[in-house]
């Protein structure tokens, strides 16, 4: 299923949480819906659902207007970060469930669904829980239950909000290895929502970067990773080292002098310098070269790598800097280096 949305906006009260909107996901694809809280993820995949509708713009699944079709009908399965399984039920009632709330004509038979279960546990690799109850389980184990459970009505979009949001640090990294397994092998058409990059860039096939009610980025991991578009975008994924500079003469200037960085095109005008820790080097300052001249204020050892805070500039435009530094050279703190960004991204100040 392809899902198209287009100029959609959402507003609650005097507040926009969508604004103009354009997304296509195409089918068969793992998308996460990657921005920080209150970006509009939720609300987004929320529209998508049936469970919220935008007040401009439209949504279609395959080409068609989805947003005539109520929730039920859209052949959609959720998952949340506290969707409670009944706690009533069993593992196997609980997965089953959708199944017999069918109407009475597509309800398949009692041997039917219990095949089809089994097969979802099995899919979910839990078989062995099946006539345990949701206290029984770990955090872990009940959210990939929630999941057998959205996909026992053979969803055609899967939306998972946050869905490993509320479990500890090493079980969710263990479950985003299997959600990525389990969708190559179910190949659903999914979109989850995250706030936490590294699930972003570990899991999806593309990342929607979210802030402010707006897409930032639509990309590959590694298009959004490697090929920031935006400030922004540069600062949420992964870490930066930020430079505020000026365009002038075609020199790039920090603190009034020339930084040995050519703009390439760019308007003269103030900019911001963004680079990533591992793409600046260090050497020790020599007299007369054209870098960024600092000092290092602090050493960090940790494991294979060598981290040096750094501050350039002078007082009135002073910056401390954070970069990984070659351990076969000897640093120490008060030390004045050169520090040069071998990569990096130039944006100009939005006025
Ligand atoms: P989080 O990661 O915190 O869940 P999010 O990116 O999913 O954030 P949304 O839940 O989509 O963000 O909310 C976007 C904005 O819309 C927020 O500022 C939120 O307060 C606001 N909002 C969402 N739902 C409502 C509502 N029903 N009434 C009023 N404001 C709302």
């Amino acid at each position: 299923m392809r899902i198209s949305v287009i100029d959609a906006s959402k507003r609650f009260g005097d507040f926009t949480a969508l604004d103009r909107v354009n997304l296509d996901v195409r089918s068969g694809e793992l998308l996460a819906l990657l921005g920080p809280s209150g970006s509009g993820k939720t609300t987004l995949l929320r529209i998508v659902a049936g469970l919220d509708w935008p007040d401009d713009g439209q949504v279609q699944f395959d080409g068609e207007d989805a947003l005539s079709r109520p929730a039920g009908k859209r052949r959609v399965g959720f998952v949340f970060q506290h969707y409670a399984l009944f706690r009533h039920m069993t593992v196997f009632e609980n997965v089953a469930f959708g199944l017999r709330a069918k109407p009475r004509a597509e309800r398949p038979g009692e041997t039917e669904i219990r095949r089809r279960v089994d097969k979802l546990l099995d899919l979910v690799q839990l078989r062995w829980l099946a006539e345990r109850y949701p206290a029984q389980l770990s955090g872990g184990q009940r959210q990939r239950i929630a999941l057998a459970r959205a996909l026992a009505i053979e969803p055609k979009v899967l939306l998972l909000d946050e869905p490993f949001g509320s479990l500890d640090a090493k079980v969710r990294k263990g479950l985003r290895r299997w959600l990525r397994n389990l969708h190559r092998e179910i190949h659903v058409t999914s979109i989850f929502v995250t706030h936490d990059q590294e699930e972003a860039l570990e899991v999806a096939d593309r990342i929607v970067v979210m802030d402010k009610g707006h897409i930032e980025q639509i990309g590959t991991p590694q298009q959004v990773y490697s090929n920031p578009q935006t400030p922004f975008v540069h600062e949420f994924i992964g870490e930066s080292v930020v430079l505020p500079v000026f365009v002038q003469d075609n020199q790039v200037r920090f603190d009034g002098r020339p930084i040995g960085i050519v703009p390439k095109g760019m308007a003269d005008g103030a900019a911001t310098l963004f680079a990533r820790p591992f793409d600046v080097t260090i050497l020790p300052a020599r007299a007369g070269d054209a870098d960024l001249k600092g000092v290092v204020k602090r050493i960090h050892g940790i494991g294979p790598a060598r981290r040096l805070e750094i501050e350039i500039g002078n007082e009135q435009a002073s910056r401390t800097i954070e970069i990984d530094a070659s351990r076969s050279r000897q640093w120490h703190v008060g030390q004045a280096v050169s520090v040069r960004p071998e990569q990096y991204h130039l944006f100009p100040d939005r006025l």
